[in-house]
């Protein structure tokens, strides 16, 4: 099955109960049995829910994985993966990472014995170099937010697996219509569902999926333990969401693209970060594993001045003034102050995070309105 029927088709079945062509919203806690422990596979809500089990099925197939586990939130899926290591033990991260990941690791999982050694993953001999006999978990996100980096998903595969250490990716910001990480070599695919494969920015969930089916058992244990589910309702919406995700994301990387050229040649605008230009020092390697160079877009002005940054994010009218990504219509953001503000500033510098950083997640809407409306701002 190609990708567009699959989103469309994998893992759901017309309902058996009417024929129902779209997955009904199973709004129940509970299940009646027949005898004690005699029951169709249902016994409570936390545990089992049918709209999350299609949403489970649909997502695995996207990912080449062998099962997928959603949980209510990207960050919750996270504490999921973390929960694989035992104190004492250590996660090799990029150092770029989403600011609520990184949160989770240093206030979080650090406080019951998590270990966490961040690092720049452009040059995967770096994570090598970095490997203690206490790693047991590289975590890569590429493109990475909000600098756009890319890290070369084989290559880290490669050097993880000749230690026998998990390799899980953050695979939130290419989509699984861009990028498919456990072809690569990865063992694990997180997703803040949140972002492109919900895409109409009104759900909140996240999603494991698994390499292997043995891995499983661990997740379905903590989401059922821990509990942090998804609702049958935004379950539903996810599975419509989906639906769309190829003709949503193409359409969203084709307009990226123009306002990606256009900004290079601003008068104020120092650097565009985005890796569809052949003098990105990871365009090689994105060609390699993407399908496409993403809709995320950052770049910062002459002279790094907040105030000026302010003024532009403050004057656009379709790019919407808000966090998060991957939606239908285009976001602008601040990252230093907003997605980021729980990293030290030095730190952020560190990785050209700058004062005047400005995100954009590029949505879907008619590209001419979009760069009239960037002109204005900027002008
Ligand atoms: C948003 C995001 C998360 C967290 O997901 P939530 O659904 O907001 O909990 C994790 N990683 C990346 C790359 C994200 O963009």
């Amino acid at each position: 099955m190609k990708f567009g029927t699959k989103v469309i088709h994998a893992g759901i079945k017309p309902d058996p109960v009417s024929g129902a062509v779209m997955t009904p919203i199973y709004q129940t806690s509970t299940y009646v049995q027949e005898a004690p422990g005699v029951h169709k596979g249902y016994e409570y809500a936390r545990t089992q829910n049918p709209t999350r089990d299609a949403l489970q099925n649909n997502l695995a197939a996207l990912e080449n994985g062998a099962a997928a586990i959603c949980f209510s939130s990207g960050l919750s899926a996270m504490d999921a993966v973390i929960r694989l290591l035992n104190p004492g033990e250590e996660v090799i991260s990029t150092n770029d990472l989403y600011g609520g990941s990184y949160r989770q690791l240093v206030k979080v999982h650090a406080r019951y014995g998590i270990k966490s050694n961040f690092v720049d993953m452009t040059d995967a001999e770096n994570v090598r170099a970095a490997i203690s006999e206490d790693t047991k978990m590289i975590w890569v996100e590429t493109p990475t937010n909000p600098m756009l980096n890319i890290v070369d998903i084989e290559a880290v595969c490669k050097i993880a697996k000749e230690k026998n250490i998990l390799v899980c990716v953050d695979n939130t910001f290419a989509s699984p219509y861009l990028q498919n990480p456990i072809d690569l070599g990865a063992d694990i695919v997180l997703h803040s569902c949140t972002k492109y494969l919900g895409g109409h920015s009104d759900v909140v969930m996240g999603a494991v999926i698994v390499k292997e089916e043995s891995m499983a058992d661990h997740f379905l244990f903590i989401q059922n333990a821990v509990g942090a589910v998804p609702g049958p309702q935004d379950c539903f919406l996810m599975l419509r969401g989906i639906k769309t995700l190829h003709l949503r994301v193409q359409r969203a990387c084709e307009n990226a693209a123009k306002i990606a050229d256009w900004l290079k040649e601003h008068p104020k605008v120092n650097r565009v970060n985005y890796p569809g230009y052949a003098s990105h020092p990871g365009h090689e390697i994105a060609k390699r594993q993407m399908r496409g160079f993403g809709a995320m877009v950052s770049f910062d002005l002459k002279g790094d001045d907040y105030d000026v940054a302010k003024g532009i994010m403050t004057a656009t009218h379709y790019f919407l003034l808000a966090e998060s990504l991957g939606g239908v219509e285009s976001l602008i953001g601040h990252p230093a102050s907003m997605t980021h503000g729980s990293i030290p500033r030095e730190e952020r510098l560190k990785v050209g995070l700058t004062d005047s950083l400005i995100r954009l997640s590029v949505g879907v809407e008619d590209v001419e309105d979009l760069l009239g409306d960037l002109k204005k701002a900027l002008g």
